[in-house]
């Protein structure tokens, strides 16, 4: 090899990371929400807004799910009548835009597709609650797409699990593939869980997350979710990177 390994890993990774970055709205103060904030901790909507979208600098999860996003892009990309990655915006009645973007729009079958990369337990919640953050979501990019086409739209969540494959233990094979046909909820009630995220925003008072996802790791209790799972862990005040304490202030 011409070059040493590791400088050739950091040109791959490099690029990887500069073809996955965040390529919708990332401005600061924008009156914009969008539907993939729909069901998230109204703390981190609020930071969004007051920080903008922090750039990623590390391969993460995200990438690995925007890679799958660029496959299936490609996939369908030469179907004239299915849409992919198809932005979308609405105006709300308090003057903030509703926006969204469909992983892919079908218009042979006038089917929303939403694609997600997940695992076994966030797939067995999905089916369990009727309310699930992801069926909301969903929901809300209906409501743009049927404002946006004049028609009624049926949802479907395209699920790719990481946890895949025969599992040993069990001697099942776990789909890699699933999909689940969402209900429609409400206009009215998809609409409400936004003007709430939208009111918290206006109002601009931070709070802890309802939920930090406390585990214990090593004998320690963390909050998994501000240490490895928030782009805002630097700007938040919540945020406690030292373990041990946090035992006691949480
Ligand atoms: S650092 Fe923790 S409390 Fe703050 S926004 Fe992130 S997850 Fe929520």
């Amino acid at each position: 090899m011409k070059k040493a390994v590791e400088e050739v890993t950091d040109y791959y990774t490099k690029k990887i990371l500069e073809n996955t970055r965040y390529s919708g709205k990332n401005k600061k103060n924008q009156k914009i929400i969008s539907c993939s904030q729909i069901g998230s901790e109204p703390q981190q909507v609020l930071l969004a807004y007051k920080y903008g979208v922090i750039e990623q600098n590390d391969i993460g999860q995200n990438t690995i799910g925007t890679l799958v996003h660029k496959g299936l892009e490609h996939s369908f990309i030469k179907e004239a009548n299915i849409h992919t990655e198809y932005s979308m915006e609405m105006l709300l009645k308090n003057g903030w835009i509703l926006s969204g973007t469909a992983d892919r729009i079908d218009l042979n079958n006038d089917v929303i597709v939403d694609t997600k990369v997940t695992k076994t337990y966030t797939i067995d919640m999905i089916k369990k609650e009727p309310m699930h953050q992801y069926r909301l979501q969903l929901n809300g990019l209906r409501i743009l797409a049927e404002y946006w086409y004049k028609k009624p739209f049926k949802m479907l969540l395209e699920i790719f699990n990481k946890q895949g494959g025969y599992d040993v233990r069990s001697g099942e094979t776990i789909p890699d593939l699933t999909y689940i046909e969402v209900e429609k909820i409400d206009d009215d009630i998809v609409l409400s869980n936004i003007n709430d995220l939208i009111q918290f925003i206006e109002n601009g008072v931070e709070q802890k997350c309802s939920d930090v996802w406390l585990r214990k790791v090593k004998g320690d209790i963390i909050p998994l979710r501000c240490l490895k799972y928030c782009s805002y862990n630097k700007v938040c005040k919540f945020y406690n990177p030292q373990p041990k304490t946090i035992i006691k202030g949480w």
